[in-house]
C-alpha cells in the first residue's frame, strides 16, 4: 500500500531508524547506572532496563529524570554519563548507517522532499553521531527536544521540523521511527502518515498499537511506500 498523497516533508529518527542500535543505547544506560548507581539491586536494574526499553525514543534526560525519582542532581549526572558512553561507542565506530538509509535520503531529497533528523540524545551527542556517520549536511533540519520544546511522544520535533521546512501542511509530512513513541509523536502531529520501522527496539505490535500507518522492513522501504523512484542501489539489496 503506498501513500497517495504528495508528501514533501519526511521526519526520520537517528537510533534505529537510520543508525544501527544493536543494542547500543543499552549499553550506555547500564554504564550511567554504573558511574552515577541509578539502580539498587539486580531487580532494579531489570525494572529500569524494562523503563529504558519501554520509554525508547523519549527524551534521555526526562527518562532519567524518572528513573532518578526526581532528583535533579543525579538525573544530571546520569544523563551526563549515559552521553558520554554513547559518545564513547560512536568514536569507536559503534554505530553504522542502517543498510540502504542514506541511499534512502538521497533518493527523497532527489525527488525534492525536505527531510529532517529526530532524536532524544542531546544536541551534541547527536552532532557526534552525525560527524561520524559523514552525515553532517545530510538533511535539511537536524533537531534535539530542546530545539523544539518537547521530545517524543509529544508533537514537538515534527512540527518544528514542518516550520523550519516551511511546509505548508501536516497533511504534507511522514514521520517515521523505529519506537511507539516515534509513531505516537507522528500521530499527534497530524502526519499524513506515522511509519514504523523493524530495524529498532520495537516490534510490529507495539508499532501497530501506537497507530502506525504501516510498518516496514526498513527505511530502504520508503521511497517505494511514498510511490518515488527506487534508486537501483536499494532494488540490489
Ligand atoms: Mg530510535
Amino acid at each position: 500500500m503506498t501513500i497517495d498523497t504528495p508528501i514533501t516533508l519526511v521526519v526520520l529518527d537517528m537510533a534505529g531508524t537510520t543508525v544501527s542500535d544493536d543494542g547500543t543505547v543499552e549499553r550506555a544506560f547500564l554504564a550511567a547506572d554504573a558511574a552515577v548507581g541509578l539502580a539498587a539491586d539486580d531487580a532494579g536494574r531489570r525494572d529500569m532496563l524494562q523503563y529504558v526499553r519501554d520509554t525508547m525514543g523519549y527524551s534521555k534526560i526526562v527518562v532519567f529524570r524518572h528513573l532518578a525519582n526526581g532528583d535533579e542532581d543525579l538525573a544530571r549526572r546520569a544523563n551526563a554519563a549515559f552521553e558520554s558512553a554513547y559518545r564513547e561507542i560512536v568514536a569507536s565506530g559503534g554505530c553504522e548507517p542502517i543498510l540502504g538509509a542514506a541511499d534512502t535520503i538521497h533518493a527523497l531529497r532527489a525527488a525534492g522532499v525536505r527531510t529532517a533528523f529526530t532524536t532524544g540524545f542531546s544536541a551534541e551527542t547527536q552532532e557526534a553521531l552525525l560527524a561520524s556517520l559523514g552525515w553532517t549536511d545530510i538533511v535539511d533540519v537536524v533537531l534535539t527536544p530542546a530545539d523544539a520544546g518537547r521530545g517524543r511522544p509529544f508533537p514537538d520535533m515534527p512540527l518544528t521540523a514542518l516550520i523550519r521546512t516551511e511546509t505548508e501542511s501536516v497533511q504534507q509530512m511522514v514521520v517515521v521511527g523505529d519506537t511507539a513513541n516515534d509513531v505516537l509523536s507522528g500521530v499527534r502531529s497530524g502526519a499524513a502518515a506515522s511509519v514504523g520501522v523493524l530495524t529498532g527496539a520495537h516490534d510490529e505490535a507495539a508499532l501497530r498499537a501506537a497507530g502506525a500507518t504501516h510498518v516496514l522492513a526498513s527505511i530502504a522501504d520508503l521511497p517505494s511506500l511514498l510511490g518515488l523512484a527506487v534508486p537501483a542501489v536499494l532494488e540490489a539489496r
